[in-house]
């Protein structure tokens, strides 16, 4: 054993939270302002203004101080009453936990579910709906994380339109990794955060909020207000010249104004272009090697992480564990229902670069020999590499 589990790892390479961009590592360092000191505000504002040019909103999204979770709890809080129809559509863990969310606030839950390693089919959704016409809101997870799979949530979001319900999507480990954006699905709140495809640390959320869902939520006398919890509350903290409701992350708000700058001056298409390639040379990589990977098809398979099935007979967290020991290399486990199951590997903001592929091969395969598996990591590599330089043939020629 290399690498003893008290030092830190040499490669972290989980599906979030991600090793932040050593540039937004000096901007945590920045000078913690006072909150309210005209300087911080403009800068909140500069802030929330990069958010809406990266999340390109028609309107201003919403910063809450917490880590992601905070916001899709605070949507649910927030948007559905007592009174509303809540179809949530279920197809990993992050998915199914948000109907238990919903379940608080509205005892009228319907649910689609289907086997963790698919995704939502819409025609499901549009015939549910059809047999449905009270559903009033609908909520999905575009990236179930713990299953490395994508639901078409463009598509998805079409119909729920037409249907004029409200939209809730979880797109925190999607957003900035892929195409997507929240007037692309019509969402009416569309959560997302810095922590994963935008490289920067966990501690915000970042949210898009259409007008008719600010205007449910300001007509809902139960939505949280002087709470952690509340959206409300933080409508017009954007602005310089108002308020806010208390404390606003300082540090955080450096470090994401520059994960946002990176993002911004990169070019989203280019992001999405790293991901998706480092995504491919994985996938290339895994079945050469005589792996599989854990989603029913390559087409639903995530490009910010790959959840690798566990072969029979091997212990996923040993895998792990050697992977760490051996080669001071980390990955993720599954969660709940997929943990024991598969193992993840994300490619989620400085991450997302295709040589990691090669490095996560390395120390999956050779982890998984250790333990008595015969995989062609060899093989496995040629592969990703044959993947990463046909991509480059187009740079160079
Ligand atoms: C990461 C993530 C969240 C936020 O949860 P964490 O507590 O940061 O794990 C929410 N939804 C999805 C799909 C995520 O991947």
């Amino acid at each position: 054993m290399r690498y003893f589990e008290h030092a830190e790892p040499v490669i972290t390479l989980t599906a979030g939270p991600v090793n932040a961009y050593p540039d937004v590592l000096r901007g945590l360092g920045r000078t913690v302002l006072y909150d309210y000191d005209p300087a911080f505000q403009l800068f909140y504002e500069r802030v929330v203004d990069k958010s809406q040019k990266a999340m390109r909103l028609s309107n201003k999204p919403v910063i809450l101080h917490g880590e992601p979770v905070l916001g899709l709890e605070a949507a649910a809080a927030s948007l559905i009453t007592p009174g509303d129809v809540v179809l949530n559509l279920a197809s990993g863990v992050y998915g199914k936990g948000f109907g238990y969310w919903a379940k608080r606030y509205s005892p009228h839950l319907l649910e689609i579910e289907v086997p963790y390693n698919e995704a939502i089919d819409p025609q499901a959704v549009a015939a549910m709906l059809k047999a449905h016409p009270e559903i009033t809101i609908v909520s999905v997870c575009h990236h179930d994380t713990p299953s490395g799979t994508i639901n078409p949530i463009d598509v998805i979001g079409a119909l729920v339109s037409a249907h004029g319900a409200y939209l809730i999507v979880d797109a925190v480990s999607s957003f900035g990794g892929m195409k997507t954006h929240p007037e692309d699905c019509k969402a009416d709140i569309y959560v997302t955060g810095p922590n994963k495809c935008l490289g920067a640390p966990p501690g915000l959320t970042m949210m898009g909020v259409s007008e008719r869902a600010w205007a449910k939520m300001k007509a809902n006398p139960l939505a949280p207000r002087a709470s952690m919890l509340s959206i409300v509350d933080w409508e017009h903290a954007w602005s310089k010249d108002k308020p806010f409701p208390f404390t606003p992350s300082v540090a955080e708000m450096n470090g994401l104004d520059v994960a946002l700058d990176l993002y911004l001056n990169e070019g989203a298409e280019a992001v999405w272009a790293r991901h998706a390639l480092t995504a491919k040379a994985m996938r290339a990589g895994v079945a050469a090697m005589g792996l599989s990977i854990w989603a029913a098809s390559d087409n639903i398979a995530s490009p910010t992480t790959t959840a690798v099935r566990t072969p029979e007979g091997i212990d996923e967290k040993a895998v792990r564990q050697a992977a760490r020991a051996r080669y001071g290399v980390v990955f993720s486990s599954g969660r709940a229902e997929t943990l024991g199951k598969l193992t993840r590997i994300g490619h989620m903001g400085p991450t997302a670069q295709p040589i990691y592929a090669v490095a996560a091969l390395t120390a999956l395969g050779g982890a998984m020999n250790s333990l008595g598996q015969k995989l062609a990591v060899g093989k496995g590599i040629d592969a990703a590499l044959a993947v990463i330089d046909a991509e480059n043939h187009q740079f160079t020629n």
